[in-house]
């Protein structure tokens, strides 16, 4: 049959629902009776699409539940909230032990490199294509130079950035690796991720693809610096990055105009120095000199709570220094 008992029924539902007819189901007396027989049906084939991407999306929700590193964090972040806890320590997650995950945060200048090369690689997909929406298994191929035969049909071995983040690079991402990187760019928003559904041998299969997002956009042309997404990985870059006592990567003016603003806030609300921000958050925000909100909540410690707290004054001492330095 073209379609289930429970699909019919709820297909029946749906048009009772918009006033087209009335319905009772067959278990008792029965039967279907079309209360506008002489007006046509109106179908809202794109409402009916993005209900589809919405329920898939759910989907994954709950799988990513299932991996959660602590269940109660994650439906207290469902329900848009922020939990004051990283782990609950007593749910089934928590007492296992499952590894923790990466907490969003600003990126250092080399990781917005491998982002950019990246979204570069699925924009350049899309332009010798002229199509869009293409899986994460084709994007990570291509992204590593694969000379797969559908990487060489499609064209891709010809683009510049084939092989951007493989055999280009000089350290090599494996195929695991790039793929969390996709997923951490979807969660950031900058890469849509929709679902198309073809009908493959008889039945209908439902793909992920991506596409770059207008987020995505705003980071290859430059908007990189004010990214927040949880980089995985980030250890392979660790070479290249500057390490915590590294003199010029921490402007020693600014780190002593940060100190003076939490001593004026320390006096102000007469709480101890750590209260408000500790060295580490200090040294780590003279070294992110984030200009916004969102950028300083990426800043270790900063948190939602300190941040509306003690965030403001520590932003405008930031923008004034950059402004004079
Ligand atoms: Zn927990």
């Amino acid at each position: 049959p073209a379609c289930t008992r429970d699909q019919l029924t709820a297909a029946l539902r749906g048009l009772e629902d918009r006033g087209y007819l009335t319905f009772r189901p067959a278990d008792r007396t029965g039967g279907v009776e079309l209360l506008r027989p002489h007006e046509a049906l109106v179908l809202d084939e794109a409402g009916m699409k993005a209900r589809r991407g919405r329920e898939y999306a759910k989907l994954d929700r709950m799988v990513a539940y299932a991996s959660a590193s602590c269940r109660r964090r994650y439906i207290v972040e469902y329900f848009g909230e922020v939990a004051p806890f990283e782990r609950c320590g007593t749910c089934d997650a928590c007492r296992a032990g499952v590894d923790t995950v990466l907490a969003p945060r600003a990126l250092t200048p080399d990781e917005v490199e491998v982002v950019r090369k990246l979204l570069a690689c699925l924009a350049r997909m899309e332009r010798h294509t002229s199509q869009v929406g293409w899986s994460t298994d084709l994007l990570v191929k291509t992204a590593l130079g694969s000379q797969e035969a559908k990487v060489v049909q499609l064209g891709f071995v010809g683009l510049s950035t084939h092989g951007i983040l493989g055999t280009e690079a000089k350290r090599p991402w494996t195929a695991r690796e790039l793929t969390d990187l996709v997923r951490a760019l979807v969660d950031a928003g900058c890469l849509d991720e929709t679902y198309a559904t073809r009908r493959i041998s008889g039945k209908d299969r439902t793909y992920r693809q991506l596409g770059v997002s207008a987020r995505g956009w705003e980071v290859l042309r430059g908007g990189g610096e004010e990214l927040i997404l949880a980089f995985p990985h980030a250890h392979k870059l660790v070479a290249r990055r500057p390490t915590a006592s590294a003199g010029p990567e921490v402007p020693s003016e600014l780190l002593a105009l940060l100190r003076e603003v939490r001593a004026q806030l320390c006096r102000e609300a007469d709480v101890p120095a750590y209260v408000v921000a500790s060295n580490r958050t200090l040294e780590d925000m003279a070294r992110l000199r984030p200009l916004t909100r969102k950028a300083m909540l990426g800043v270790h410690g900063m948190g939602e709570v300190r941040c509306s707290r003690y965030g403001s004054p520590f932003l405008d001492a930031i923008r004034s220094w950059a402004q004079g330095a």
